[in-house]
């Protein structure tokens, strides 16, 4: 690899225009040959990036868990319809507006509806939510994470109100997409739904799992070269874990240093790009939404689901539900955050070129460093 590591435009504008080849040859370098010194480059050169938009602001988002039912059959997910060993529950229009009430007290003004694709919400249901919420929360925005619908429905959501849409890819591989998901789901018409999303005016978030199983080099330089077509506004990745209830039970342990990498070389390819330090990662490592951030995440979602449900959004094993990722533990998030010398940041927090906000180079932020 010739690149030169310590000036973050020029590896941004090589990996703009890098082809699969160099694209799975640079992950595979950071994979299984970087030493410690330089993968916390890579880690620090992706802060910078992050900072240059950004200004080492780390945003809040409230998960709110609607629904564990879902139609669909992916392989690797606990909600799969097909695992009769979950309890599954939804919860109802005054539920979801109650999650909002709390969330809107303790400081959020973002809120992410996430469910499995259940058909209990439909177009109706869910723009009388989104109506409702807006209107008693007119300052917040609604992110929505309900799956695949038709191109009408998501412009039914949309004109409701709804802001942002999340929909990660998984894949863009079609022979890795059959791997994880069954006949009737296909890879065509999820990239189909992401542009649809797109062109209606949603800020849009695709992303994959890391690790997950079959996956390769070279699968995720194509991950890469989609995410660099679609430009989402935001890209979920964290690791994949099995769940024990699926075909990928005991699949292999995960840990967070791939998903590490991954979220710095996409924070370096696509510096604008709103990353969360998900929960997967938390669960995976102790650590690991900290180290997210130090690696150039720069959103976190809290969960706002009511506690007695939490358990029942079984996605994979040992998913976090009371820790710190909490709403109940707020306060020691953010401190936590500031003690690296970013800025816990509770406003809508949108993509960066829909407010025209600065480009200019970190307003001087540390990255991923304690405070002395
Ligand atoms: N139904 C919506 C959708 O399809 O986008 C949202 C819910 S879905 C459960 C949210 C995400 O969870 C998926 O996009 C997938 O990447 C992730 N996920 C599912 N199973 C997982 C696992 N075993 N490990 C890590 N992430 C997983």
């Amino acid at each position: 690899m010739n690149i030169d590591l310590s000036d973050v435009k020029k590896i941004s504008q090589w990996m703009e225009s890098a082809g699969k080849k160099e694209l799975s040859d640079i992950i595979r370098f950071y994979y299984e040959k970087a030493s410690e010194s330089e993968y916390s480059a890579l880690h620090q050169l992706a802060c910078k990036a992050r900072d240059m938009y950004y200004h080492g602001r780390v945003y809040f988002r409230g998960l709110i868990e609607i629904s564990s039912y879902c139609r669909n059959d992916c392989y690797y997910c606990g909600l799969q319809r097909s695992n009769l060993h979950t309890s599954r529950y939804r919860l109802s229009e005054e539920q979801i507006l109650g999650c909002c009430k709390k969330g809107y007290e303790i400081g959020f003004r973002t809120f992410v509806l996430q469910g499995g694709e259940d058909a209990y919400y439909t177009d109706l249901r869910l723009c009388r939510i989104i109506f409702k919420i807006k209107e008693k929360y007119p300052d917040c925005a609604v992110t929505l994470s309900v799956g695949e619908r038709s191109r009408e429905s998501y412009k039914k959501l949309f004109d409701a109100g709804a802001d942002r849409y999340l929909l990660r890819h998984e894949t863009a591989n079609e022979e890795h997409y059959r791997k994880l998901h069954p006949l009737e789901m296909s890879l065509e018409n999820r990239k189909r739904c992401l542009y649809y999303l797109k062109e209606i005016g949603f800020q849009v978030g695709a992303g994959f799992m890391v690790d997950s199983p079959f996956q390769n080099y070279e699968i995720l330089a194509e991950d890469f070269i989609f995410l660099r077509e679609l430009e989402p506004h935001m890209i979920g990745i964290g690791p994949f874990i099995p769940h024990k209830d699926t075909r990928f039970a005991g699949y292999y342990h995960p840990s967070s240093r791939h998903a590490l990498i991954l979220l710095s070389l996409i924070r370096i390819m696509l510096p604008k790009t709103l990353l969360p330090a998900t929960t997967a990662l938390g669960t995976v490592d102790k650590l690991g939404q900290r180290k997210g951030f130090a690696a150039g995440a720069n959103v976190i979602m809290p969960n706002l689901s009511p506690l007695e449900h939490r358990a029942d959004y079984s996605l994979y094993d040992n998913k976090l539900y009371t820790g710190l990722e909490a709403s109940e533990h707020l306060t020691a998030l953010a401190r936590n955050i500031e003690s690296m010398g970013l800025v816990p940041d509770f406003s809508r927090g949108d993509y960066v070129d829909l407010k025209n906000a600065g480009t200019s180079l970190s307003s001087g932020k540390a990255c991923g460093k304690e405070k002395k």
